[in-house]
């Protein structure tokens, strides 16, 4: 059975509103204003050491760590709630696991990713396996995440499916075909230069292209 690996963020989930509300309690907490949701929503995707250091340029690595820490602890305690799956999400995925194993491969921690689902109403069993960037050396878009998938599984990985051109680097790194989306802060023309396999306005497009893809190789 072929193994479809997914982002989360933007690409299962709509999470801008939990990530960002969290961010925002967190630098409150911190002693700093709160930053406007459009901005942070477009910094979303990158590794969270990457976002602390765009928030706080001028704050110690110890305030950034606090910052993450704290935005993990108001995202698994409140915020969660705000998740809401992409539209048709739930359905396509069920469709999928009729013929594919499917992993989610997110730069959220696993608990996050747990959180995440839960407050968007997706089924955590949908998947075989779920990888949070905690459990890995490097978050995307380094590939990590994918060769543990595959390592995991005992599979290669036969597509990447996310919504960013870091979903698009890990996978050429780990020699996986990537799906883009269009469901998160970069549009079809950002995404068409990293060149991906193909560029979807949304999963719900997913299993047609990928039955169309087997006719085509048959
Ligand atoms: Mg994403």
């Amino acid at each position: 059975m072929k193994l479809i690996c997914f982002d989360l963020d933007n690409t299962l989930i709509k999470s801008d509103k939990a990530q960002a509300v969290a961010y925002n309690k967190a630098l409150t907490r911190l002693g700093f204003r709160p930053k406007d949701s459009k901005f942070l929503a477009s910094k979303f995707g990158r590794p969270r050491e990457e976002i602390a250091r765009i928030l706080l340029p001028k704050a110690s690595q110890q305030i950034r760590t606090k910052l993450i820490e704290l935005h993990n602890k108001y995202l698994i305690n409140e915020t969660y709630k705000y998740a809401i799956p992409i539209k048709n999400a739930i359905q396509t995925l069920k469709e999928l696991k009729k013929n594919y194993k499917l992993a989610i491969l997110s730069n959220n921690t696993h608990k996050n990713i747990l959180c995440l689902l839960k407050g968007a109403k997706i089924n955590k069993n949908l998947f075989d396996l779920i990888i949070g960037h905690d459990q890995v050396r490097h978050s995307k878009p380094y590939p990590d995440e994918i060769l543990k998938a595959e390592k995991l599984m005992r599979h290669k990985a036969d597509y990447m499916v996310g919504d960013t051109i870091y979903d698009i680097i890990a996978g050429k790194k780990a020699k996986v075909p990537v799906i883009s989306v269009t469901t998160g802060p970069h549009d079809k023309k950002k995404l068409a230069r990293y060149r991906p396999l193909a560029i979807l306005k949304d999963i719900s497009y997913l299993p047609k292209f990928l039955s169309n893809m087997k006719e085509k190789n048959n």
